[in-house]
């Protein structure tokens, strides 16, 4: 009567579960068999292989993958994963590891920093580092089968787009000192929607005697923000010298260049080449944005900007009889005697 009492009070463990036995370290396909369940159900722990009893705590055990319940899944505490460690029973996690023992043969599930205090032998952070270094290999190595045969034509590109760009920013500074800077700051100011836009004096008065002034959509014009783009030739030289090193000269022979590569390198290869594109964009939208400023059209745009009665910082630019482009501040001279020729290189004029 006493022990059924007893018995009655006990907590009723029912999700422990013992899963498939692995005598060594679980190939990829059951892996894979975890990670096709994870992201159709969203629930690790119902994977069959999954033993959901505390591992053995002397012991380093395998980190077999790295694993997020989808976010399509995730309905805050109650969608979690149960710890084989921490927490058996009860929805614990949304990340966390999928582990192989070794000691006693089975898969379980842990969250992601449940096992730095569990495991009494000390090794389990450079497991943890080691498993985290081949996932970044393997991410490293992915990216370079994908993208590596782009390298020759990406360096090739990024050269020739240097020397534009050295170029156009050259050209850039010399309008700049024609106009002055308090010049191209007004413009900012006055750019709406790819207008420049001029405030006018309309002569008449509001009811408390303040002059009523409006702004006016004088030009379209493109390529403002060329004026301000802060750009270094410097950075995108590094970048391409950096994938520079890692060229391989037969093309046929890249896929065996590649399998050579330590972890290591296939890792600092894939950095320089991810720096690569990303320094090609952003050099790709100045040289863009060059390209429509200086556009023999949009100059004369400007120009109407700069030449109207209420521009703050009036300014002309002009192209003589032989095609050369001259700039000046002020008012538009008689004659283009004593004005400095604008040099616009092929590369970012029309
Ligand atoms: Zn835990």
């Amino acid at each position: 009567m006493f022990l059924g009492q007893a018995h009655t009070t006990e907590p009723v463990v029912e999700a422990v579960s013992v899963g498939d036995y692995f005598a060594s370290q679980p190939s990829k396909k059951a892996i894979a068999s975890f990670i096709e369940h994870l992201r159709k159900t969203g629930k690790p722990h119902t994977w069959v292989g999954l033993t959901t009893t505390k591992p053995p705590e002397d012991e380093v055990p395998v980190i077999l993958c790295r694993f997020a319940i989808p976010t399509q899944f995730r309905r805050g505490l109650q969608t979690r994963a149960p710890c084989a460690i921490c927490s058996s029973l009860h929805p614990k996690f949304d990340e966390g590891f999928l582990i192989w023992s070794p000691t006693d043969g089975f898969i379980r599930i842990i969250g992601r920093t449940c096992g730095h205090d569990f495991y009494t032998d000390g090794s389990y952070g450079t497991a943890l580092a080691e498993f985290e270094a081949a996932e970044q290999e393997a991410i490293a190595r992915a990216y370079l089968s994908e993208h590596f045969h782009e390298l020759p034509r990406l360096l090739l590109h990024g050269w020739d787009l240097r020397l534009r760009l050295r170029e156009g920013l050259a050209c850039r500074s010399e309008l700049t000192a024609v106009l002055t800077n308090k010049c191209v700051q007004a413009m900012h100011r006055c750019a709406q929607g790819g207008w420049l836009t001029i405030s006018r004096d309309t002569g008449r008065r509001d009811e408390r005697g303040n002059r009523i002034v409006e702004t006016v959509r004088v030009s379209r014009v493109s390529g403002i923000s060329a004026f301000s783009t802060r750009f270094r030739i410097e950075e995108l030289e590094r970048c391409l010298m950096a994938a520079g090193q890692w060229v391989c000269t037969v093309k046929d022979e890249c896929a065996d260049y590649l399998s050579r590569l330590s972890r290591g390198e296939a890792i600092g290869a894939e950095t320089d080449l991810r720096a690569v594109v990303a320094a090609l964009e952003e050099a790709g939208e100045i040289a863009r944005s060059l390209h429509e400023l200086f556009a023999f059209e949009n100059l004369m745009r400007l120009t109407t900007w700069g030449r109207d009665r209420d521009c703050p910082f009036p300014f002309w630019i002009a192209r003589d009889k032989s095609g050369v482009v001259y700039a000046r501040r002020g008012i538009k001279p008689q004659t283009f005697g004593g004005c400095r020729p604008l040099r616009i290189p092929s590369s970012v004029g029309d």
